[in-house]
């Protein structure tokens, strides 16, 4: 997943036109650990050679692994591939109880321990059918193959182009293939949460090619659930009735206040996405179910909107007599407004990323390069204030449906940026 607010093009216009020259300044002042001179380096150049020479390949694993189904919760077959193939690499990985696997890839000390994560998980049900589609315009077509299978196999030739160069860093590198971020960054959550302190930088590698994520959008998936007793419809007159309540409360929530639909830090909610209750005609339903969905980056406003929103379901429950219940479907939090994320910002963990992309000529949408936002496994690092990035994949879209498509040359930068990102993190050891 990578779905993230965008600046209207009007706001952001405003504000480069009312300062470009600070706005200029200040991104030339903001600090790398990208330079040309180590994309020059004999092995980076190497390695970087290795991901041209090796495409066929890369792209012939990127089918093959989209072909195996990964539904969230279901990645257990990606992950005996993805370990295989790490073993052949010399790795010994480690898994743990959910299904993440990673390796460590040994620094020789004094740089920072940088953690990469690709997804394996789809959103796609297991009897998706999966083969995938070449088309003569260069795109692969299959669910799952832009979001996030991409990223597995970028990531698993990013470690063979460095291995194959004999890459050494000072800083150890960690690539992860977390489970379960579809479903509220599950597995990133639980590995960041089971290794405390070891990540010094975190890169959630998922989304389209192209601007640096550095905040988190936080979602809140809810499902609002009223009951009671029932009755039939010939009894139904004054007895305690959940739709009437869950009526209510669905009207009630689209009275709460959200910001402008222009603020440069929107707030969105989707009432009622799912629906249900209720089995026959001729009877109040013992239960009525119905789900909101949440989302801005601003972590108080997120707090507060969710608070008037089960307000509004608890007020509708005690006025018809039903109970209430708020189940969470999955809680994804808040990374903060733009103006609270200055630091994070700063951090070279951005620069480095853009510094990157350009060099390997990305175009990169003006005054769009780093987005204060994001929807990747990095808002983990990002709520848990470790520098964190999501860089993307490749080209393509359609995520998320059966339409889904990518880009085939593209993947290649998509790897190439791994090699050039993990590098300049780590930093390059006898520099
Ligand atoms: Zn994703």
């Amino acid at each position: 997943m990578r779905e993230m607010y965008r600046f209207p093009a009007l706001v952001l216009i405003g504000l480069l036109a009312a300062s470009p020259g600070d706005f200029a300044g200040e991104q030339a002042a903001y600090p790398t650990k990208f330079s040309p001179a180590l994309a020059a380096r004999g092995d980076v150049r190497q390695a970087l050679a290795y991901v041209d020479r090796q495409f066929d390949a890369q792209v012939e694993e990127w089918i093959r692994i989209t072909e195996i189904p990964g539904t969230s919760g279901h990645e257990q077959e990606r992950a005996e591939y993805v370990k295989a193939e790490l073993v052949k690499l010399d790795f010994t990985p480690e898994t743990d109880e959910i299904g993440n696997v990673w390796v460590r890839r040994k620094g020789t000390g004094g740089g920072p321990t940088v953690v990469f994560g690709a997804h394996m998980d789809t959103v796609h049900p297991l009897d998706t059918p999966l083969t995938v589609r070449r088309d003569a315009d260069g795109t692969l077509h299959a669910p799952g193959i832009f979001d996030n299978t991409a990223s597995v196999a970028n990531q698993l030739q990013a470690l063979r182009a460095m291995r194959e160069a004999k890459i050494e860093t000072k800083g150890d590198l960690i690539f992860l293939f977390t489970v379960q971020e579809e479903v509220g960054l599950k597995g990133m959550y639980h590995w960041i949460e089971t290794h405390p302190g070891v990540a010094e930088m975190l890169v959630g590698v998922d989304g389209g090619l192209g601007s640096v994520s550095y905040g988190a959008l936080g979602i809140y998936w809810s499902r609002m659930k009223f009951s009671a007793e029932g009755a039939h419809t010939n009894n139904s007159r004054g007895q305690p009735n959940p739709v009437r309540a869950a009526a209510q409360c669905i009207t009630g929530i689209y009275t709460v206040p959200l910001p402008r639909a222009d603020d440069p830090v929107p707030a969105i909610y989707n009432v009622g996405g799912m629906l249900s209750g209720g089995n026959v005609v001729n009877a109040i339903p013992r239960e009525v179910t119905f789900t909101v969905d949440l989302r801005t980056v601003d972590a108080e406003l997120l707090q507060q909107l969710d608070a008037a929103i089960v307000a509004k379901c608890e007020a509708a429950g005690t006025e018809h007599r039903v109970t209430f219940v708020r189940e969470w479907i999955q809680k994804s939090e808040a990374g903060g407004r733009p103006e609270q994320l200055t630091e994070q910002r700063a951090h070279p963990i951005v620069q480095t990323a853009i510094d990157v992309l350009r060099f390997l000529d990305v175009t990169l949408p003006a005054g769009r390069e780093a987005i204060p936002s994001g929807s990747t496994d990095a808002n983990v690092g990002v709520v848990m204030k470790i520098p964190a990035i999501s860089v993307g994949r490749s080209r393509g879209g359609d995520q998320h449906t059966l339409q889904e498509w990518a880009d085939i040359a593209s993947a290649k930068i998509g790897a190439q940026q791994l090699v050039l990102l993990a590098v300049a993190l780590a930093e390059p050891s006898g520099s």
